[in-house]
C-alpha cells in the first residue's frame, strides 16, 4: 500500500486525495498475525500545511480473531480514522501529535495500519456476551456440549464470576 508523496513534496499539488481499496493478506501486531478478510478501503486526503503534510483519513477492513473464551473464529469489522502529520525522520516525530514516518517520497500505508491497529481492535473479543467458554477441566466447548466436570465436589473454580461477586456479598453479611 505505497502512496507516492512526490507531487506534494514538489508542491505540484496542495492536496492529495486518497481513495482506494487494496487487498493485503495479514496485519502483524503485538507478536500476532491477523488474517485480513476484506480489501482495505482507504478514504481521505493528505494536505500540505505550513507545518508539513497532514494525513486525514479513514480505513475500513475486516480481520479474523478468536473468541477469548471459546476460541471460535470470528470476523471483526474495523473502521477507524487515521490522522496525523507525516515526517521524514524518526527524530522528527512530534510529541503531542500523531506522526507517521515516510520513506523518501513514499508512504507505506500498511505500516501506518499496523501502527494504529492495536489501538483500534477490541481488547476482548467474544463470540457472544454469554459465551460459556471452554471447560477448564476437560476442554469441551460449553456452548455446544455439557460435560460432567461440574459434578465434582471441588467446583469452586467453575463459579460464574457474576455469581462469585454475589457470594462475596453474602460472606460479608
Ligand atoms: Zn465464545
Ligand atoms: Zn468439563
Amino acid at each position: 500500500m505505497i502512496i507516492s508523496l512526490e507531487k506534494l513534496i514538489k508542491r505540484e499539488v496542495d492536496i492529495l486525495d486518497l481513495n482506494f481499496s487494496q487487498k493485503i493478506d495479514s496485519i502483524n501486531c503485538c507478536g500476532k498475525s491477523y488474517k485480513v478478510t476484506s480489501p482495505v478501503e482507504l478514504k481521505g486526503k493528505i494536505i500540505k500545511t505550513g507545518e508539513g503534510m497532514y494525513l486525514d483519513s479513514e480505513v475500513k477492513f475486516s480481520i479474523l480473531d478468536y473468541c477469548s473464551r471459546c476460541l471460535k473464529e470470528l470476523e471483526i469489522d474495523l473502521e477507524y480514522p487515521i490522522k496525523g502529520f507525516l515526517v521524514k525522520n524518526e527524530k522528527d516525530v512530534l510529541e503531542d501529535e500523531d506522526t507517521y514516518v515516510y520513506n523518501g517520497d513514499e508512504l507505506d500505508f500498511k505500516n501506518i495500519i499496523e501502527d494504529t491497529f492495536v489501538l483500534n481492535i477490541p481488547q476482548k473479543v467474544l463470540c457472544d456476551e454469554d459465551c460459556k467458554g471452554l471447560c477448564p477441566g476437560c476442554g469441551v466447548n460449553l456452548n455446544e456440549e455439557e460435560c460432567k466436570c461440574h459434578d465434582d465436589e471441588n467446583d469452586e473454580q467453575f463459579v460464574d464470576p457474576r455469581f462469585a461477586k454475589l457470594k462475596d456479598f453474602f460472606k460479608n453479611d
